[in-house]
């Protein structure tokens, strides 16, 4: 793999098609063996987790669905700044067993936030797959127990992830040269 130009910006080579593929078979046979007998219900959220989502699905052996759900964020009123919106959820989930699926998670304020309105539905459990965590930038206590890479603050892009719009497309992921 090479230095690519995404934009204006150059990326180098972080992590290829083979050590995800390796990463998201394990996570799969992992949820395999824990929801053993259920019927766990995926939420992906979009944009970025589509490549990662459909992996992990495809890698999954045992009854499962999956839906797609975006999270927009809008500035508040008040001084409390942003406040995360639930959007393209039809599917009833209470009583069922959600993963949530994400391609990074960051400093964790969006999960945090969706985490509440989930719980407020009356799920019977959630629980959190991210391809990518940057503990380093945790702002909040997030349990996230699926994970397939904890990775340094670096700007990451492909496999899902965009750069302005872009880059979405690289099989592998790339990391924002400095
Ligand atoms: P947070 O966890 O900070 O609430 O938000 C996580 C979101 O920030 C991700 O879903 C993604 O949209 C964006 N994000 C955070 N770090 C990166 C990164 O390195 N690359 C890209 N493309 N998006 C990122
Ligand atoms: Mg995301």
């Amino acid at each position: 793999m090479e230095t690519i130009k995404v934009q204006d910006r150059l990326f180098t080579p972080f992590l290829s098609e083979a050590e995800i593929k390796g990463r998201v078979a394990e996570l799969a046979a992992r949820i395999d063996k824990d929801y053993v007998g259920k019927c766990p219900l995926f939420l992906a959220v979009l944009s970025g987790s589509f490549v990662f989502a459909a992996d992990l699905l495809r890698a999954i052996t045992i009854p499962c669905e999956i839906a797609f759900i975006r999270v927009s964020s809008y500035e508040g009123m008040g001084s409390t700044g942003q406040v995360k919106q639930l959007m393209g959820l039809k599917e009833d989930i209470a009583g069922r067993d959600v993963i949530v699926v994400e391609d990074i998670i960051d400093s964790g304020l969006t999960m945090k936030e969706l985490q509440g309105i989930l719980a407020a539905k009356q799920p019977a459990s959630v629980r959190l797959a991210s391809l990518l965590v940057k503990p380093g930038n945790m702002k909040v206590d997030l349990d996230i127990p699926y994970r397939c890479f904890d990775i340094p603050n670096d700007f990451i892009v492909g496999y899902g992830l965009d750069y302005d719009g872009q880059g979405r497309n690289l099989p592998a992921i790339y990391k924002v040269v400095e």
